[in-house]
């Protein structure tokens, strides 16, 4: 018995439900997506909103992402690889799909595009609102020596910023003999102080105060370091 394609003809196997592969992806999708998606994209730091979580955008975040958007058909073995290509108001995304029917292996790729939606995450839409943890109080007698201790503490702060969104001064303050910094990260505030205590043998005092609770009921509290360099 040969058997043949009932919509090209062909009798080159192999076949999936009696049509040859070319003719079943042309009727049969492997996977659905919508045409476009839409992706929170924080707008200071870049991160990307996937599954509830801000991420670094990156090849597997963007998989992820993606991932999360698809429905397959019923097919074995699914597996996807994309490729995404910058365009002026998103991304481009080829979807390299293979995966079995009925034992036989096929292969294809769609498109979609992703557009993105920005908007501040949680730890930038606090910066942005001038939030901050502690104040370093940087005093001393010398201007010139506070304009280098500020660019200290910035430099402490933008290693940070990669892992520590918060890792910024927010605003600064003049004051009779020095700044008040204030800072929206306790830890990246901590590290600079040291790197002050280090470099200058700076006399620090560090204080507390309750300012008010959080949402959920817990205190709020905010940290001073008096810094004498
Ligand atoms: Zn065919
Ligand atoms: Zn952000």
């Amino acid at each position: 018995m040969v058997s043949f394609c009932p919509k090209c003809g062909t009798e080159k196997g192999p076949f999936v439900r009696g049509f040859c592969t070319r003719c079943f992806l042309e009727d049969n999708r492997l996977l659905r997506i919508d045409r476009k998606l839409i992706l929170p994209k924080c707008k200071r730091c870049g991160k990307i909103l996937v599954r509830g979580r801000w991420l670094e955008e990156n090849a597997d975040s963007l998989l992820k992402f993606i991932l999360s958007k698809v429905k397959w058909s019923d097919v074995e073995r699914p597996s996807l690889a994309i490729e995404a290509e910058h365009t002026g108001k998103g991304l481009k995304i080829y979807l390299n799909v293979s995966c079995k029917v009925e034992g036989v292996p096929l292969s294809t790729s769609y498109e979609t595009f992703i557009q993105y939606k920005l908007q501040y995450c949680e730890s930038c839409l606090k910066i942005s609102s001038s939030y901050y943890e502690v104040t370093i109080q940087l005093r001393a007698e010398d201007k010139a020596k506070i304009k280098r201790a500020i660019y200290l503490i910035k430099d402490v702060l933008a290693s940070q910023l990669k892992n520590d969104t918060l890792a910024e001064i927010v605003k600064m303050i003049k004051r009779k003999n020095g700044y008040d910094l204030l800072i929206g990260s306790k830890k990246a505030a901590k590290s600079a102080v040291a790197e002050l205590k280090r470099k200058y043998k700076a006399n620090v005092k560090k204080s507390s105060t309750l300012a008010g609770l959080t949402k959920d009921g817990k205190p709020k509290v905010k940290y001073t370091y008096s810094v004498r360099i």
